[in-house]
């Protein structure tokens, strides 16, 4: 907690989840809140702000009724070399983020996860152990109500928040009791001035503020990681996984089990969860090393576990259809998060892939469509890289414009044992609103072909 009583008026700049969350927050704490926001704010914030009496503008931003503020409390959406910014900074205003403001007001123990790829599937997983060992528990960061909202109206003794680089941009004092740091891979580039240095940087703020009970727990297969480690200053307490059995980690896999020795050693089965993937088998063992961490009972660990369902649109088993069986994995929407999702599928895959390239190096992904890609559909505007890469690898390839045909093609390419694939690697706003209205429109395709 810092300096609460020398702030009085905090501006928020962006009306989305989080900014209103922070407006309502500051509200209840009695400071002067004024929202501003530059594009049009959706009704449900709208009428939020008008209900707790928080002035608010829309469509522009008034210099005069934002410079004059205490804190600012800015959306993730918004870069820091936006002149606004800038000039706020200039001023000696106080920038942060919707978490750092929410984290002054609350005495919760905070668990705090970040990563490249996992983020949600391991913010859910924690909160599932902890909610179903009986915590007093709370979720938020990018999932749900904002972590400012809950501790405005219900305050909880514990959150688990999924926090992206752009929220842990904005944290100045912000301390986190267990930090997660699940993996570092190239994206969101164009906002760290191209360096992927910058971009590690600002992912291991997650462990800017610690003290002698921080916990840190951190992937030791993760070469952007590791080779960071000895520039930083560790939590006494950090603990490492692995899937590769290197020897010295807390967590690791060995045949199909999943092992962690953090109090008790506790061995889960791969095949007891719902989970599958390598790449989940990485979100088990951070979620469970927290969660051990935390006392949590080896027993309780194991149940939740085993009922844990996958999330939406994260290689979401939808349906076997005429021997195939239709996997959405909209949500890759990077390289990496497609490699895992290939990687954990044996082989006869048709892949849908294709959309917004954001300077995609595909290479990685070659030794697996050779081993185990049969066909392809490119599900983009513009597919001349995709075919560029892959064309020579794959039997067959082709383009779709929409969901239908995509699934229509994918199903005609599929023999009996196939799997159809979408797992995009690439961003969704060619062709749909976002990696939702993306993977809806393939469980919607796929249902009309039983028609
Ligand atoms: P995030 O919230 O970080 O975007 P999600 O849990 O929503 O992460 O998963 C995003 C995508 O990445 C999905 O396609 C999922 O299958 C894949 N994925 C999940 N966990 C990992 C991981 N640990 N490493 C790489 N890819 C992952």
């Amino acid at each position: 907690m810092t300096g609460l009583k020398q702030y009085k008026r905090l501006v928020v700049l962006g009306s989305g989840e989080s900014g209103v969350g922070a407006a309502v927050l500051g509200k209840v704490k009695d400071y002067d809140v004024f929202v501003s926001d530059f594009g049009t704010i959706a009704q449900k914030y709208k009428d939020v702000l008008l209900k707790e009496n928080i002035l608010f503008e829309e469509t522009k931003h008034t210099k005069e009724q934002i410079l004059n503020a205490d804190v600012v409390v800015k959306s993730p959406g918004i870069p820091d070399s936006t002149l606004l910014v800038v000039e706020l900074k200039e001023k000696g205003i106080t920038v942060i983020s919707e978490i750092e403001f929410a984290s002054w007001f609350t005495k919760a123990k905070l668990i705090g996860i970040t990563g490249s790829n996992g983020k949600t599937t391991t913010t859910s997983l924690l909160y599932h152990i902890l909610k179903n060992a009986g915590l007093n528990v709370g979720v938020g960061g990018n999932i749900g109500d904002s972590f400012a909202l809950q501790v405005a109206k219900c305050d909880y003794d514990y959150y688990v928040l999924e926090l992206s680089s752009f929220q842990l941009d904005g944290i100045e004092s912000l301390k986190l009791d267990v930090s997660i740091l699940l993996n570092i891979t190239p994206d969101h580039l164009d906002r760290y001035e191209y360096s992927l240095d910058k971009y590690i940087d600002s992912k291991f703020q997650i462990i800017k503020n610690i003290d002698e009970n921080t916990v840190f727990i951190y992937s030791n297969d993760d070469e952007n990681i590791v080779n960071r480690l000895p520039r930083v200053t560790l939590p006494s307490s950090s603990y490492s996984f692995s899937i590769n059995e290197l020897g010295s980690e807390f967590a690791r896999v060995k045949d199909s089990e999943i092992l962690i020795d953090i109090n008790n050693p506790l061995r889960i089965s791969v095949d007891s969860t719902s989970l599958k993937g390598k790449h989940n088998s990485y979100n088990i063992m951070a979620s469970v090393t927290a969660a051990s961490v935390l006392g949590i009972q080896e027993s309780q660990i194991l149940t939740a576990v085993e009922t844990f369902q996958p999330i939406e649109h994260r290689m979401e088993r939808v349906v076997v259809l005429n021997d195939v069986e239709y996997i959405n994995d909209s949500k890759a929407t990077n390289v990496d998060s497609t490699f895992y999702a290939l990687d954990s599928i044996e082989d006869n895959v048709i892949w849908i892939a294709g959309g917004v390239d954001k300077g995609n190096d595909y290479s990685q992904l070659i030794p697996l469509v050779i081993s185990k890609v049969h066909g392809m559909i490119c599900l983009g505007k513009d597919n001349q890289k995709l075919h560029a890469t892959f064309g020579g690898f794959v039997k067959r390839i082709e383009n779709a414009k929409n969901a239908d045909e995509a699934v229509k093609k994918a199903s005609a390419m599929a023999g009996k044992g196939f799997t159809v694939l979408l797992s995009p690697a690439c961003a969704s706003f060619d062709l749909f609103k976002n990696y939702e209205d993306r993977g809806l429109k393939f469980k919607q395709a796929i249902t009309k072909l039983t028609k």
